[in-house]
């Protein structure tokens, strides 16, 4: 019978993300058995939903929750909707969340969902039949004290809001924690919004002080303007970083005196891509991620940058807003060319410790003050980023991922086997 391992070369990221893990293991001393158990999800659920749209059409769609590794605690990952989305792809993505819960010290395990579709086809109403037909598949792995789902490309707090309400519906149980990324009127927090952009400029700006000399008047490009993008935009601009290029799914634009965060905004809301802005020059997301620049943070989705564009990548720091946004072919790349990748699940856990602040306010039925939220995630923040930067140092010849992989494996492996089960 095929392991694991040999089933997926189907798909990239999980293929990569396994090859990471193996490269960690051998690192800290572990076998191939126990390496084994730590990349094989301890669940994955595979579920249809068939609903009938608006216009009267049956559609039928298929998506997944996968629970990678509970040692930590109750699973916790955000959904994706998405219309390449593919059982392989969620599960390597569950299993970032587990490394990525490990290393900022949270009581989680990793978990994943997605479900395979393009929300922009879908009218509102569809949308939330879709959704509720999510929950109804999935409720009875889920709760706040199992797995606590969070939005994720294409998902938000009105989604987590239809989550809830059915979760509700068909569980009676008032478990407002169950979900994180709420509106602020259903238990949401107002960081939450905010704290994976948050989070990605407080690590930019860590980094260029130890790569770049520090982050004032450094030249940024972001490729993707969804939530992270946004606001990794406007706290870097604010931090007093100069952006220069950002990008959507239709396109981007390069403008070398800079570009407005609000006028960005603006555009995007009026004509549906910041392509459209009225100054600089309009580039491809190609062309976007290897002009001239000092920071590139690419923050919409996995491998976009690989073997074939790697080498032309002009950027001097890298930050992975993203989820996999370097391949392995890539890291091997930029390691040779001596620029350093700060790895996503350093890089983006703002998202997930804002979660966490909005899932202990739940479990405790109080709510922290704006500027509490902010101090907590910044404070986790700036600790997981020092704590890698040490671990890279102390590990000498080895890339940011693979030191912070270290110490995110390691923890999981630690509470594997104190509880008996390696
Ligand atoms: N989807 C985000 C991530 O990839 C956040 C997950 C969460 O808040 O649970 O980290």
């Amino acid at each position: 019978m095929a392991t694991p391992f040999e089933e997926v070369a189907s798909s990239s990221l999980l293929s990569q993300q396994i090859k990471r893990l193996y490269n960690t293991g051998r690192l800290l001393g572990l076998d191939d058995e126990t390496v084994e158990a730590l990349a094989t999800p301890e669940r994955v659920l595979e579920v249809k939903m068939t609903i009938r749209l608006k216009d009267g059409r049956v559609r039928t769609f298929v998506g997944w929750r996968s629970q990678h590794n509970s040692a930590l605690g109750p699973y916790k990952g955000g959904v994706r909707y998405h219309p390449s989305s593919t059982r392989d792809e969620v599960v390597a993505l569950s299993m970032m969340m587990t490394w990525k819960n490990s290393l900022l010290l949270l009581p989680f395990g990793g978990g994943k969902g997605g479900i395979r579709v393009d929300p922009k086809t879908l009218d509102k109403e569809d949308l939330e039949k879709l959704s509720r037909k999510y929950i109804q598949q999935i409720y009875m792995y889920i709760g706040s004290d199992k797995d606590i789902p969070a939005p994720d490309v294409n998902t938000d707090s009105q989604v987590m809001a239809w989550f809830l309400d059915e979760y509700i519906k068909v569980t009676g149980r008032q478990d407002f924690g169950a979900f994180t990324g709420k509106p602020v009127e259903i238990g949401g927090i107002a960081v939450r919004e905010y704290s994976t952009g948050l989070g990605v400029a407080t690590i930019a700006k860590m980094a260029a002080e130890k790569f770049l000399n520090g982050i004032e008047g450094k030249t940024v490009i972001v490729q993707g303007f969804g939530n992270v993008g946004t606001y990794t935009v406007k706290f870097l601009s604010e931090m007093g970083a100069k952006v220069i290029g950002v990008s959507d799914s239709k396109g981007g634009v390069i403008d070398p005196e800079g570009l407005d965060y609000n006028e960005l905004l603006n555009v995007k809301k009026a004509t549906g891509s910041v392509m459209n802005y009225p100054k600089g020059k309009k580039v491809t997301n190609e062309e976007l991620l290897t002009s001239e620049c000092d920071i590139l943070i690419p923050a919409a989705l996995e491998n976009v940058i690989h073997r074939g564009n790697a080498e032309k990548v002009k950027a001097k720091l890298i930050v992975e807003a993203a989820n996999g946004p370097l391949t392995a072919d890539a890291d091997l790349t930029m390691k040779r060319r001596g620029i350093p990748v700060v790895p996503d699940i350093l890089a983006n856990a703002g998202g997930v410790v804002g979660s966490y602040v909005e899932w202990a306010n739940n479990k405790m039925g109080e709510i922290l003050e704006e500027e509490e939220q902010k101090k907590l995630v910044i404070s986790r923040m700036e600790k997981a980023f020092n704590a890698v930067y040490t671990e890279y140092q102390k590990l000498g010849d080895v890339d940011l991922r693979t030191a912070a992989m270290a110490l995110a494996v390691e923890r999981v492996y630690k509470a594997m086997k104190a509880m008996g089960q390696l």
